[in-house]
């Protein structure tokens, strides 16, 4: 016998998109349920980089401070490493917003934050361990979902439906929606080594030909994503460990010395990179947001803020009718959808652009030396021109602010 639950709005998935709706949507007096599979929120990498139109959100909300007393790091210049040179991309010292810099946070955090604030409300609710499996539909209309819990299944019944579950939407397919592909190069390996004092503290990144490096400082840890071609997994494998041990060490020579705690494949999981959008986000009772509704590359590292802005441009349209515990019509959610959609387009097209234009590059360029392409050349002697990728990465087209 399935346990029932009715609520104004039910969110699938409890990653940033989920998360951030349900904060603003209770936080606007609308009875607010979270479903989220996992345990805990410490699961697979899925970016740790807060933009500062996050942060801008996070000041709309009079919650910037106590935000920024977690532990992160701050950048506010992000610089391009490749081959022997280090080339200046992007300056955010000058945005037009409170914080001037991205913030380096383990998702982690930013999501027990953002469930510990959304939790102040009594409309608000999580259930971690359920996972979405159905939608219930009815008439054509969908009117809530179906979950798997350790105690049995849950139906949850609720005037809107908002599918948050990211790349692998269970929602947006029992919704009968296919997203429509764009294509990623990429996959990404991602392995932990040791940091050490003595170590730079800053984020690092490092393009040489065939490769590419990133090193997130986690504390005693470094967390690497390398960058393979897509479906390459195999392949290196089949080379031995070895290699790649050896890659990292190239690439970042400070790590030589511990590279060997990659001591067999185990160490390494592979992440798959996807790139796709739906035509159509939404149905009568049912709305998708984030990766759900367009997933991400990595490029950029814009996608979680992407989904918060998503997040709220829902809320900003949506609370009005759900406070009133009503089915917003059509017309309304389609609003959500040309909101964000343009945003969408737009820095899609800008992380395909870079993964065909430089990231296939990198990696098909096996043993000739990489020097940087010469458009990027204008960043380092024309500094004025670093704002415009800190705008477009900082901000995004048509950022968004609380309304509600
Ligand atoms: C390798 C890689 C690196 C990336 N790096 C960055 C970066 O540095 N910065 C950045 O901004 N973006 C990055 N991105 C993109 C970013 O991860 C996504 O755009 C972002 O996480 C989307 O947020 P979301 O809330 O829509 O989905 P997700 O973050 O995927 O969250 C979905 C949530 O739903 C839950 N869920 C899934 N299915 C169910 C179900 N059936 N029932 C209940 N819950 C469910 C999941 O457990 C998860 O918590 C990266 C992507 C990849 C692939």
């Amino acid at each position: 016998m399935a346990q029932n639950i009715a609520t104004s709005c039910v969110i699938a998935g409890g990653g940033p998109a989920g998360m951030m709706a349900g904060l603003l949507l209770a936080r606007a007096g609308v009875e607010t349920v979270v479903l989220e599979k996992h345990a805990d929120f410490l699961r697979d990498f899925r970016g740790d980089t807060i933009h500062p139109s996050t942060l801008r959100a996070m000041d709309d909300l009079g919650l910037y401070d106590k935000f920024l007393a977690l532990p992160h790091q701050e950048a506010t210049t992000l610089s391009a490493q490749i081959g022997d040179e280090s080339i200046p991309i992007a300056d955010f010292s000058h945005l037009p917003t409170r914080a001037k810099f991205i913030a380096f946070m383990p998702q982690w955090d930013f999501l027990n934050f953002v469930a510990r604030e959304a939790q102040k409300y009594p409309n608000f609710r999580l259930i971690m361990q359920a996972d979405v499996e159905g939608l219930i539909i009815e008439d054509g209309v969908v009117k809530g979902v179906k979950a798997q819990t350790p105690q049995g299944p849950l139906e949850i019944r609720a005037a809107l439906t908002i599918g948050a579950d990211g790349r692998h939407s269970i929602v947006r397919e029992k919704a009968g929606f296919t997203p429509q592909d764009i294509g990623a190069p990429m996959d990404v390996l991602w392995f932990k080594l040791t940091r050490r004092s003595g170590d730079t503290s800053e984020f690092f990144g490092r393009v040489a030909a065939g490769k590419f490096l990133v090193m997130i400082n986690r504390g005693d840890h470094w967390q690497c994503g390398y960058v393979i071609p897509k479906g390459g997994f195999e392949a290196l494998k089949a080379q031995g460990i070895e290699l790649l041990r050896a890659n990292v060490a190239q690439l970042a020579p400070f790590m030589a010395d511990r590279v060997a705690e990659l001591v067999d494949w185990t160490h390494v999981s592979l992440l798959t990179v996807t790139v796709n959008r739906l035509p159509l986000w939404h149905r009568p009772g049912l709305l998708c947001i984030g990766d759900s509704a367009h997933a991400m590359s990595p490029v950029g590292g814009v996608g979680i803020n992407l989904a918060i802005q998503d997040a709220i441009a829902a809320a900003n349209i949506l609370a009005p009718t759900l406070s009133r515990k009503e089915t917003p019509s059509d017309a309304l959610l389609a609003r959500v959808q040309h909101r964000r959609e343009p945003a969408v387009k737009l820095t899609q097209a800008m992380q395909v652009f870079i993964q065909k234009r430089v990231v296939s590059n990198v990696l098909a360029a096996q043993g000739r030396p990489l020097t940087p392409p010469w458009p990027l050349r204008f960043f380092q002697y024309l500094p004025w021109l670093r704002r415009i990728p800190a705008r477009l990465v900082g901000l995004g087209y048509r950022p968004e602010r609380v309304h509600v």
